[in-house]
């Protein structure tokens, strides 16, 4: 099979070629495992945070992504729940233990064991891809492969900040960045909070025209203060100035939810610029989300496909990963990048 293999971390500067085209056996399913035909696999920005060594791939080769469509192709011995040709979605869940006090409580995505598709196993960077059985999602129909990708990450994860915020309807939700997972995330905070007004903080004019067309009540800079004050925002860029920026705009007992499995140093000297007074106080909070579940993943799937949302993808070949992943760096978005297999 073709696919693009990670040798080893780079930093995007020196290397803008990082992920190498080879031709690799197929890879065969154990006992309780699925075969996919991979079809589309979405790029992320944690592609970038594992390239970079932020949360890096624990060995090498490996090959990334973690936004995988498909059919399957063969099923192991044990692996009865699909049949050859059903179509399935891998997020980032690849497997969590089962037993720990996280997983029994339904809270599988802090898992001790957490394992990562594409960063602790094989990714969607190919033409064919592993998972066990139990960790395969079943697509609705409504959505083509391309469209379905990147539910399965800025999707999945962007919901499950939404749930995390406890927003109540009428309150205001801003959004700090506005890429792949906002660009979701907003159509479904549309119609869960119909009385709810959405603030939106993007730094390019493109960004924040895409956030009126979606319907945002307000877009503006990261630095610019909106005309009301929010009660609870999602915070999905790679840098600090930003969560410093909006915390002086949450409301008395305000909550911000940062959906980013790492922030880049770049821009670290913003936090000194923190006030107590003026970012923190009146009972404010912060709350990072970890990973998904896979009830996060089916929930999710199940309200895009009824509302329906529309997600906008911008496709590329397997070969342009490397191209896909540099804009994504240089932040050249308008929702999600899927590269089409
Ligand atoms: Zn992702
Ligand atoms: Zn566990």
């Amino acid at each position: 099979m073709k696919a693009l293999i990670l040798e080893r971390l780079w930093n995007l500067q020196e290397n803008q070629t990082p992920l190498k085209a080879v031709d690799l056996p197929n890879p065969s399913p154990k006992e309780n495992e699925i075969l996919i035909k991979v079809s589309a696999c979405g790029v992320c920005h944690t592609e970038l945070d594992e390239i970079e060594g932020r949360t890096p791939p624990p060995r090498f080769p490996i090959i990334l992504g973690h936004q995988i469509i498909g059919r399957v192709e063969k099923s192991g011995s044990r692996a009865l729940r699909f049949k050859t040709g059903d179509r399935v979605g891998i997020a980032w869940i690849y497997s969590a233990c089962g037993n720990c006090k996280f997983c029994r409580q339904g809270n599988e995505n802090l898992c001790p064991e957490f394992r990562a598709t594409g960063r602790d196993a094989n990714g969607g960077y190919a033409q064919y891809t592993l998972v066990p059985e139990n960790f395969a999602h079943s697509i609705p129909s409504i959505f083509s492969d391309v469209e379905a990708a990147p539910l399965l990450c800025a999707g999945a994860v962007g919901y499950r900040s939404l749930r995390l915020i406890d927003l109540e309807d009428g309150e205001n939700l801003g959004f700090v960045g506005f890429g792949a997972s906002a660009h979701l995330v907003i159509q479904i905070a549309r119609h869960r909070f119909p009385r709810s007004k959405i603030f939106v903080f993007a730094r390019g004019g493109a960004e924040r025209n895409f956030a009126k067309e979606l319907g945002a009540f307000w877009a503006g800079t990261i630095e610019e203060e909106p005309p009301e004050k929010i009660a609870c925002a999602i915070d999905t860029t790679p840098a600090w100035q930003p969560i410093v920026e909006v915390m002086k705009n949450l409301e008395r007992g305000g909550r911000l939810v940062i959906n980013a499995i790492r922030k880049e140093d770049f821009d670290k000297e913003a936090l000194l610029k923190v006030d107590y007074a003026r970012h923190f106080w009146l009972e404010k909070e912060i709350k990072s989300v970890a990973n998904v579940t896979r009830a996060d993943v089916e929930e999710f799937l199940a309200l895009a496909a009824k509302i329906p949302i529309r997600p906008e993808v911008q496709e590329y070949p397997l070969e342009g990963a490397n191209q896909a992943l540099l804009e994504l760096k240089e932040r050249k978005i308008r929702g999600a990048k899927v590269l089409k297999i």
